[in-house]
């Protein structure tokens, strides 16, 4: 093809991704649903060290929820197929029928899932997001001892990973991605961040981009924050780039002064696992994927396949994953189990520590100490 057919070709996917993103950013306003009688938990067991950590957590919930669930308040609903043997098979993110399946759950516990890397095929996480609209990623971090109470609020559907399966080649020469920010897309996880600031006493809101490079999607970003921060004029707002925030959250003599976090996408996704490594790695936080109908709750590390491939699967820490599933409680308002939960996860951590290799205790042990203690 000469550059003029390729140009040609891409000009035309260029265009059916802008009718896609603006039918997308018109019927982001869908009404929420009423509330229900019984809530379904659904529980997906992901990849690698997925399924082993999972089953854990679905045991302590089984455990910490037995009355709701005999009352028939409460479902427990195992979820299979997200593998990634199933999802190469049927050539899709997640399939149909676990979609389907996925849907028909109010809230989900959901164990990591492996992105192969290279070719199209979507991270299965991505499609999630945006298929149960999950606009709001909420991961807090805290390290008590140093005065670090944080909480990021990462836009969860938009920026560099909407269309990052989309991009265009020219072969031999040349790749290019888009990245897409919608004012409605802004403006619903700028309020998720204020009214969180403003229902928990908060006093400060860093708003972070790189909009000085970014000029179109940051910068409108930063406008969009801006003026939903006017709403909120007891919350101080602060608005840094992302490599400077980068640096202040290693910074021990300022970072204790940051309270809650507003960013878009990609810069949320890096910097949370800064955050975490500073509370003590990746195996400690959870992190809560909420949208107005679903919500969905992981540990935040990966399905780690070295552990695996070196027969270690078996250590894996499930502390993540139970953190989340302490969001999960407290999100389906059962704020006294999720604390009970929470103090039986840091009980059970320090009584059978689990290092993820075989000095430690194994996910079981853990598990079922913590258990013993609900
Ligand atoms: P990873 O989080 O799987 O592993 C990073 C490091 O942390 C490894 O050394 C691993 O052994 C260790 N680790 C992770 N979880 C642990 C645990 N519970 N206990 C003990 N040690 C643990 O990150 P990665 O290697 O970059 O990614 C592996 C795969 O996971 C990739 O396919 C990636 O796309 C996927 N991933 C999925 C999610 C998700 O589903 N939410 C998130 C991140 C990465």
């Amino acid at each position: 093809m000469s550059y003029q057919e390729q140009i040609d070709a891409a000009v035309n996917h260029y265009r059916a991704l802008l009718e896609s993103q603006i039918a997308r950013a018109e019927g982001m306003n869908a009404a929420p649903a009423g509330k229900k009688e019984k809530t379904v938990i659904g529980l997906v067991g992901g990849d690698g060290i997925g399924p082993i950590i999972t089953k854990q957590a679905g045991m302590a919930l089984e455990k910490l929820l037995e009355n709701e669930i005999a009352a028939g308040k409460i479902e427990l609903r195992t979820i299979d197929g997200l593998t990634i043997e199933n999802r190469l098979a049927q050539g899709k993110a997640v399939p149909d029928d676990v979609l389907a399946a996925v849907k028909a759950c109010d809230v989900l516990l959901k164990g990591p899932t492996t992105t192969p890397s290279g070719g199209t095929m979507e991270s299965a996480n991505v499609t999630l997001r945006r298929e149960l609209d999950l606009f709001a990623n909420v991961r807090p971090v805290s390290v008590p001892e140093e005065g670090i109470d944080w909480t990021f609020f990462r836009e969860n559907t938009e920026g560099e990973y909407t269309l990052g399966s989309k991009g265009i080649e020219i072969p031999g020469l040349l790749t290019m991605d888009f990245k897409v920010t919608t004012i409605a897309g802004t403006r619903r996880i700028a309020r998720a961040a204020y009214e969180f600031a403003r229902a928990n006493g908060k006093k400060r809101l860093a708003i972070v981009t790189k909009s000085n490079i970014m000029k179109k999607t940051d910068g409108m970003f930063s406008a969009v924050c801006h003026e939903v921060a006017a709403e909120y004029p007891e919350i101080e707002t602060d608005e840094y780039y992302i490599d400077i925030m980068t640096a202040n959250l290693v910074n021990p003599a300022i970072r204790s002064q940051f309270q809650v976090f507003v960013l878009p996408n990609l810069y949320g996704d890096i910097i949370t696992d800064e955050a975490a490594q500073i509370q003590g790695g990746v195996g400690t936080a959870g992190s809560a994927n909420v949208g107005s109908r679903y919500a969905m709750f992981e540990a935040i590390h990966g399905s780690a396949p070295r552990m695996i491939e070196a027969g270690l699967g078996d250590y894996a820490n499930p502390c993540s994953i139970l953190r989340a599933a302490v969001m999960l409680l407290r999100h389906i308002g059962l704020a006294d189990k999720a604390q009970r939960l929470d103090d039986a996860i840091t009980q059970a951590a320090a009584a059978r520590p689990v290092t993820g290799d075989k000095d430690g205790c194994t996910c079981e042990e853990l598990g079922d100490y913590l258990v013993s203690l609900l």
